[in-house]
């Protein structure tokens, strides 16, 4: 579903991602581990069409993302382009980005009926449904300002999966909380990657819910995965040095 190949980005003279390749399938989930800087919200954020690639090429179901065909040749994609193709992906970040503004069921609605173009009451069923699903039906009509860190991201979840998007990408999504607040969604992640097929490519520090959730986890290390395999693989016999070094500061 998702192709990186010989991906390089680079900020000025900063090398964030070397020459990156790996893909991921349909339904799986891959979280991405690895010491700060070592390039994993680049990687989200270049899926996300918030950066572009400085060499390489990013494909998303057999098409070029950072690159749009133009006769025979491909050339850097234009706006138009990508924003059609960002429709397809979901993202939640650390900070919710809620719209402060709007209610809870607004937040939920806006792009679907504008992006989507589906009716109001199409928009609304499938707020509710998914209010339900991360467990705020009664906050349906409530501000942002009025919920708690947890319940925000929730909400922002909530939004991300309201586009019906075949990628959910989290990054970091409850860095910012509370301690007593994370448990609550991780529960809502783990639940949504029991009950969907949505392909999702997670960065995260929480180690359990990495092993519990994911089919495959990649370790980076300056722009490079150092090492990849199964949770039980990277957690339970990891073999690289800098794998072993890096669990050891987080567990
Ligand atoms: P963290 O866990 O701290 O978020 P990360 O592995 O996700 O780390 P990235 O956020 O991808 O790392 O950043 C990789 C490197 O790229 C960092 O050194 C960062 O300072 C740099 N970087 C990221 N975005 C930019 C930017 N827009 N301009 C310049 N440098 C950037």
């Amino acid at each position: 579903l998702i192709t990186f190949d010989q991906v390089v980005k680079r900020f000025g003279d900063l090398t964030v991602l070397d020459h990156l390749d790996f893909s991921v399938a349909p339904g799986e989930r891959v979280t991405l581990i690895g010491p700060s800087g070592s390039g994993k919200t680049t990687i989200l954020r270049l899926l996300m069409t918030l950066e572009r690639v400085t060499e390489g090429t990013i494909m998303v179901e057999g098409e070029p993302f950072s690159h749009m065909p133009r006769g025979d040749r491909l050339v850097p994609a234009n706006e138009a382009y990508l924003s059609a193709r960002r429709k397809r992906i979901g993202m939640v970040f650390q900070q919710f980005n809620l719209f402060p503004n709007m209610t809870v069921r607004k937040n939920l609605t806006e792009a679907p009926v504008h992006v989507l173009k589906l009716s109001r009451a199409e928009a609304d069923a499938r707020a509710e449904e998914l209010l339900e699903l991360v467990g705020l039906s009664d906050k349906i009509d409530a501000h942002p300002t009025q919920l708690s860190g947890g319940q925000q991201q929730r909400v922002a979840i909530a939004r991300a999966l309201a586009m019906r998007p075949e990628i959910l990408l989290l990054d970091e999504v409850t860095s910012a909380l509370d301690p007593e607040l994370v448990a609550g969604v991780l529960d809502v992640l783990r639940t949504i990657a029991e009950t969907t097929d949505i392909t999702m490519l997670c960065v995260t520090h929480e180690m359990g819910f990495a092993r519990d959730v994911s089919h495959r986890v990649l370790m980076f290390d300056e722009g490079r995965i150092a090492e990849e395999g199964t949770p039980d693989e990277i957690f339970g016999d990891p073999r690289e040095e800098r794998t072993k070094s890096f669990l050891k500061s987080v567990l």
